[in-house]
């Protein structure tokens, strides 16, 4: 392997600092509730509405003033966003068998009460994050959905508003960061708390869900977003430079990553590349993540290719080969796949249809992204209609309990074949 092109920088440079601000952020709301929600708001979105709710009437109003053409094309993503998940809401299917004669055994998948929905908006309006968090918690039969989303610059996102309105969100909060995430997770006076956190953020909300898991549920570590292209000698370079910067301009943080196994390929990319960034309005944001983050490497195999991609785990893998479909049989660790040149990273952010809440940092390792199952908690239950199933149990139950020393349990067991069966109580 050669790198034409190296990252300048780790992509956690500051992780510890963020850390430490999140944890008194998180502490803050947690005693002062909602004063310290308010606080902080003001301290980093210079944000203070009389109520960070917006009413019915207020939501009424900010739909109404969306343009028409931004109203359907949300509407036209919902419906793609919405088709999918029914199709994985029903391949989820509840379960219950005879595992013995007598002994039923099942799980259902029970949705959680209340989800809260958390919408980026520090840089973009991120309207789409909308579509992924609220339409799919509903399609999972979510009954209560709090979304939060910030102002932008002091400036109500008023296409996010109406993304979470058609979405079917029940609250909408214009609040940001990590005052909304622990508001969310902890609750306050004013804002209820949910069960689980869904949605990606930058640094500071992917480490607050971090710290609060456990007290609530999170969806995923879905922070600062990622792109590795893959590509062969059949790539066009042009369109590969223009996808690689493409999720450069999420924020300087964002790593970029080219692998091929074409170098003429790669030193086209990186020409490229220079050629586009100083004219792209989002320069200064693409700029340094390319800058710092960004990295072209050659390799000599397909087989190199696919292992050095898993090895980087990345959250979107765009495939620009002449058999682009050899990446679902070789590859592991990935949030989402884009076979061939006809779809691209974009597509899946914006329109697709497939959720854009995805894994970063090396957590698709472990999981994939957001989808119908997040919400959904798989339950099981268990029943023994045979009299003799269970003395058999009881028995077992016994002796595998004694073997850990659990007397208690033991004794459970023992109950119900003397009670089925007429054993002999011995203690
Ligand atoms: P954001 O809403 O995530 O964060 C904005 C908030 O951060 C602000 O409201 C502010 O309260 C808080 N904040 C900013 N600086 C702070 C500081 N120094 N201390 C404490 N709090 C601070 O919006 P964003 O910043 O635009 O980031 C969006 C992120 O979401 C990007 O990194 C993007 O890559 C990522 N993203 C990820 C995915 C995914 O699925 N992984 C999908 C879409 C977007």
């Amino acid at each position: 392997m050669t790198a034409l092109k190296q990252a300048q920088r780790s992509g956690r440079p500051e992780q510890q600092s963020v850390a430490e601000v999140v944890a008194g952020i998180i502490d803050d709301v947690r005693r002062r509730g909602d004063e310290a929600v308010r606080a902080c708001s003001e301290k980093f979105d210079s944000w203070s509405p009389p109520s960070f709710r917006l009413s019915g009437d207020e939501v009424e109003r900010i739909v109404a003033r969306v343009p028409e053409t931004v109203i359907d094309d949300i509407r036209f993503v919902q419906k793609q966003v919405r088709g999918f998940a029914e199709r994985q809401r029903e391949s989820m299917t509840d379960i219950e068998v005879e595992t013995l004669p007598g002994v039923r055994l099942g799980h259902r998948h029970i949705p959680v009460a209340a989800a809260g929905a958390y919408v980026p908006g520090g840089r973009y309006p991120l309207v789409a994050s909308a579509h992924m968090t609220v339409v799919t918690a509903k399609v999972a039969g979510v009954s209560r959905v709090a979304a939060c989303s910030p102002p932008i610059r002091g400036v109500v996102p008023d296409a996010t508003v109406a993304a979470l309105h058609l979405a079917g969100a029940d609250e909408i909060y214009l609040l940001g960061g990590v005052q909304a995430i622990a508001a969310l997770a902890l609750g306050t006076e004013s804002i209820p708390r949910v069960d689980m956190l869904a949605g990606p953020g930058n640094a500071y909300v992917a480490e607050a869900k971090r710290q609060l898991f456990g007290e609530v549920g999170i969806d995923l570590f879905a922070g600062p977003t990622e792109i590795l292209v893959l590509a062969d000698e059949t790539a066009d370079p042009f369109v590969v430079a223009v996808d690689l910067l493409s999720q450069a301009e999420h924020g300087p943080d964002s790593p970029a990553v080219l692998i091929t196994t074409s170098r003429p390929l790669a030193e086209q990319v990186l020409r490229h590349i220079d050629e586009i960034l100083p004219g792209m309005p989002t320069r200064d944001m693409a700029e340094p993540a390319w800058r710092d983050h960004g990295q072209v490497h050659v390799v000599s195999s397909a087989d190199e290719m696919f292992a050095l991609a898993d090895e980087f785990a990345s959250e979107h893998v765009e495939v620009l080969t002449a058999t682009p479909r050899d990446a679902l049989d070789r590859m592991r660790n990935y949030g989402a796949l884009f076979l061939g040149e006809g779809t691209c990273v974009s597509y899946g952010d914006k329109v697709i249809g497939t959720n854009h809440v995805l894994p970063t940092r090396g957590a698709a390792r472990y999981t994939g992204g957001l989808w119908v199952g997040k919400y959904l908690k798989t339950v099981t239950y268990q029943e023994v209609l045979d009299k003799r199933a269970s003395a058999e149990l009881g028995r077992i139950c016994g002796r595998a309990s004694r073997v850990e020393l659990f007397e208690g349990h033991a004794r459970s067991g023992d109950v119900r074949a003397a009670k089925y069966a007429g054993d002999r109580l011995s203690w």
